[in-house]
């Protein structure tokens, strides 16, 4: 079913950004590093192009969320998540088949 796969390709894309993410933060943490070692390991790290990636899977995302809205049939599921410990509730409404919010 073509919506199970589009689901699959933007939950890679999602990790993907989560992972890039990482590596971006590992940067930024290890930039000030007096190790030499370390130092050489990020000599002419791109930052720039693992921000390049995360935007372009966020566009990507954005498209395939699109195309799902066309795409699906879909059965909104009406739902309530706790918030703060379960002392606030919050009515959330999604899709059951492609799981967007609406
Ligand atoms: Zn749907």
């Amino acid at each position: 079913m073509e919506i199970e796969y589009i689901k699959n390709i933007k939950s890679q894309l999602q990790n993907e950004i989560f992972y890039f993410e990482q590596i971006i933060n590992n940067f930024t943490y290890h930039i000030l590093s007096t190790n030499k070692i370390i130092n050489e390991h990020y000599k002419n790290f791109d930052v720039n192009m693992f921000k390049l990636i995360i935007q372009k899977n966020k566009d990507t995302i954005e498209k395939l969320n699109n195309e799902l809205k066309k795409l699906c049939k879909h059965n909104i599921i009406f739902d309530q998540i706790d918030l703060d410990y379960g002392e606030k509730q919050q009515e959330i409404c999604y899709c059951e088949y492609c799981e967007l919010n609406f």
